[in-house]
Parts: C-alpha cells; sequence; structure tokens
C-alpha cells in the first residue's frame, strides 16, 4: 500500500492543482512586490507589474533571479521580512566571493519540514524507522533541514553528523538505524570502513533506505550501492537557497517529486532563457509559492535537468524533475566539447573492473587540453601484470570515447589510494583554471 503525508493535496487532480498553484503564484508575485525593494526595482525595470500575472503561463514574463543578485544584497537585501520575524540563518560557504544568507521565519522552517516530510513519506520512513543524518549539521543545510523533516514523520533521529566514521557504524548497529542520510560519497567511505571493520552492511545492520544527495550521482551509481549493500538508494534534491534539501523520489525511483502547492518549476535554455517544452533537458527555474522570509522568483538554479508531468506509478500529481546529470556550473569544456563528471560516472560504473572512486583532472599542455581519468580497480580485478592493467585502461578509454567523443587518458590506480570524502567530494581538478 502507498502511504501519502498528505493524500489530499499529494493526489490533487492536475486541473485543480494548476489553479492552485495560478493564485499562489498572483499572491506571492504581489508579495515580493510590497515587501522586497529588490523585487519592486527588478520589475519596475522590467515593466511589470504584479497584475500582469493572470495566469501560470504568464510567470515567464516575470525577469530571472540569480545567485548573484543574493551575493550583491549581502546579507539581508533581499528579505521581505525584517529581521525580528525570523527563527534562523543558513549561511552557504562561497567557492568565490560573499557567501549567501537565507532567513527563514516559522512558517518557512514547518514548510520546509513539511517538504521533506512528504518526501520521507515517499520513501516509506516514519514513526518506528531510525533516521542517522550524517549531512553537516550547522551553517550547512543538510543536517538541520534533513532532521525537521524526519522528526516531523514522527522517526527517531540519531544526528551523528559527518566524520568519525568508525563511531557511526557501531552506533548504526547498536541503535539499529534503518535510514541513512549522507553524501553518496560518504556512504561509499562508510561502507568501506564497514568492511575493513568486518561488518557487512547488508547483513548485520538493519539499513535498508539511503537518502543520498548535495552532488550529483548516476543511476549507475545506484545500482553499484544497492547491489552491494543491499539497501534502497534515494536522491534528495534541493539547494540552501531555497531552504536545503526539499524533495526526494518515491519508491518508484523515476524522478524527484517537487510539490506543485509551494514551488512551481520550469526548465529553460541555459543561453537564451527560453522556455523549454516538457521533456527537453534544460536549466531548472524554481519559484518559491510559499516562503515568506527570502522568496525567489524564477531562480535559476543552474542544474542541468528535464521535466515531467506525466502521472507518477505513486498515485501523486506533482511534476517529477529527472536525475541531476550536474550543475551547469559543473560542465567542463574539453577541446570545445560539454562533458559533465556524471556522464563519466555511468560510463565507468558500467565496468565491473572499476571501482566506485575516481578522479578527473584537467591540464592544458601545449594549448591542448587533455583530460586524465584516474580510477581505483576493485580489489577482485587488481592485477599486477602490466599486460592486464593497459587492457583494462584500453578497455575503459575506449568506452569513454564511445560517449564523450573525447579522447580520454585513463590511469588505473590501487584500490584505496584515491583520496575519501565525509561530505561532497571532489571529482574534478580543472588545472586550467589556476
Ligand atoms: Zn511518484
Amino acid at each position: 500500500m502507498i502511504e501519502y503525508w498528505n493524500p489530499l493535496t499529494e493526489r490533487m487532480p492536475t486541473e485543480e492543482l494548476n489553479k492552485l498553484q495560478e493564485e499562489k503564484l498572483k499572491s506571492i508575485v504581489r508579495y515580493v512586490y510590497q515587501h522586497s525593494d529588490f523585487y519592486r526595482k527588478r520589475f519596475d525595470e522590467a515593466g511589470i507589474k504584479p497584475d500582469d500575472i493572470k495566469t501560470l503561463a504568464d510567470v515567464t514574463k516575470l525577469p530571472f533571479t540569480y545567485k548573484k543578485d543574493l551575493r550583491d544584497t549581502y546579507p539581508t537585501g533581499m528579505f521581505c521580512v525584517p529581521n525580528e520575524q525570523l527563527v534562523r540563518f543558513h549561511v552557504s560557504s562561497g567557492t568565490t566571493g560573499k557567501p549567501t544568507v537565507v532567513g527563514y521565519t516559522k512558517n518557512d522552517v514547518d514548510e520546509w519540514a513539511t517538504s521533506l516530510a512528504r518526501a520521507m513519506t515517499s520513501i516509506g520512513i516514519g514513526r518506528g524507522d531510525i533516521i542517522q543524518i550524517s549531512y553537516g549539521y550547522g551553517l550547512f543545510t543538510g543536517g538541520l533541514g534533513l532532521h525537521y523533516g524526519a522528526e516531523e514523520v514522527g522517526s527517531t533521529v540519531l544526528p551523528t553528523s559527518s566524520g568519525n566514521t568508525e563511531k557511526q557504524i557501531e552506533l548504526m548497529q547498536d541503535l539499529g538505524t534503518t535510514a541513512m542520510a549522507c553524501t553518496p560519497s560518504y556512504f561509499l567511505f562508510m561502507a568501506e570502513v564497514a568492511r575493513s571493520m568486518g561488518v557487512s552492511i547488508r547483513d548485520d545492520t538493519k539499513l535498508k533506505i539511503g537518502i543520498f544527495g548535495a552532488e550529483p550521482w548516476s543511476q549507475q551509481m545506484r545500482a553499484r550501492i544497492e547491489e552491494t549493500t543491499g539497501i534502497k538508494a534515494y536522491d534528495v534534491f534541493g539547494t540552501s537557497e531555497l531552504s536545503g534539501p526539499l524533495f526526494t523520489e518515491c519508491t518508484y525511483q523515476d524522478g524527484i517529486h517537487i510539490w506543485a502547492d509551494q514551488f512551481l518549476v520550469e526548465v529553460v535554455d541555459p543561453k537564451t532563457g527560453e522556455s523549454l517544452p516538457d521533456g527537453e533537458r534544460g536549466e531548472l527555474v524554481i519559484t518559491t509559492l510559499a516562503k515568506e522570509a527570502l522568496p525567489l522568483i524564477r531562480y535559476r538554479i543552474g542544474d542541468n535537468t528535464v521535466l515531467n508531468r506525466e502521472p507518477c506509478g505513486c498515485g501523486r500529481t506533482h511534476p517529477r524533475i529527472m536525475r541531476i546529470l550536474g550543475r551547469v556550473d559543473d560542465m567542463l569544456i574539453i577541446r570545445g566539447i560539454n562533458v559533465f563528471p556524471g556522464q563519466i560516472e555511468s560510463v565507468l560504473m558500467n565496468i565491473p573492473e572499476v571501482g566506485e572512486h575516481f578522479q578527473i583532472i584537467v591540464d592544458r599542455i601545449n594549448e591542448l587540453d587533455v583530460m586524465k581519468i584516474q580510477i581505483e580497480m576493485t580489489d577482485a580485478a587488481f592485477s599486477d601484470k602490466v599486460k592486464d592493467i593497459i587492457k583494462l585502461e584500453d578497455k575503459v578509454a575506449s568506452a569513454l570515447h564511445k560517449v564523450l567523443n573525447l579522447a580520454v587518458k585513463v590511469e588505473l590506480v590501487e584500490h584505496g589510494s584515491l583520496p575519501r570524502s565525509m561530505g561532497k567530494s571532489k571529482k574534478v581538478i580543472d588545472n586550467r583554471k589556476l
């Protein structure tokens, strides 16, 4: 039987849902125009008045909002409420320039928890589950975000945060953790540490569900994780600017449901900003429909995805975004060819001799881009015969060439020799930017 957090809204007929979304869109546009100097100015410059938004389709008349806007108005220049109405701040670490600050009213925290409660229910987490949250707690939204969602559905939280891996595995066994939330790279590392302690995740723990995200991971990586540990691995999506982690796949594992009464999704051409029809790959754009402190209008997420409004097997009528291949920002351009690290991962995970850890190194040698991929072999595939290694390197290079249409230098390395990560892994080292 399929469980819903709120069946009335989650299974709402599409027409009714669209009508509700339209009303919420009109009201958020009026709200930001009234309460935010930033938006009023932005709309005035674009010659748009709130009354111009009459239907859902009119959303395309509204100007986009960018991460840069949050930085330019640092720290709270885009907020729609005075600071005394906030119950929390989160701050994202800026790799370049100023960080971005997100503020939450009590309602914003509740809406965030509701979004995750719906998501967690859709993957079978509820009362009786013990959920170990190994995302960082603190300014980063991963830990606290999932924490509130998990409490909302009545599960028991084990707030381990990241790090101290052996202790995490001990607690997982002793307290009977049934669900785990962390980055996929940290889970892989954890499984490795467990093995070295003589613990099998499959046989010696009660773990059955993984909520993995904060970095892109492929369908093939999912298959690897599920095969080796016996758990069901689900993708979670969100960004700190929208609140934090917000959405997951349902048990059908065929796209991530975006709650249409809380968020309006579009996919646009990343170059022209033109709306793309459903099913076409492009950049994800989200308008928040229920946020009070920091609503975002047509926010350019920078992730590359496909929108699917077909009904889902789970009965939920809310649209799905298909698994994220990578942020538009993560795309590498190698000799004029677009390459996503996710594409490389997909190819590698289809080759049984290749382990889960790899690193992409890009250099510019004599004015020419050169991409090298260091890959760990599985213990089983390890050979000390040079001939075998060269044969496998050729096999991997030709599989990559077929997909990327690009010559890649492949270097196989011993299992355990690449760096491991407790949070977001750094898969790409681009020396060209130095
Ligand atoms: Zn579904």
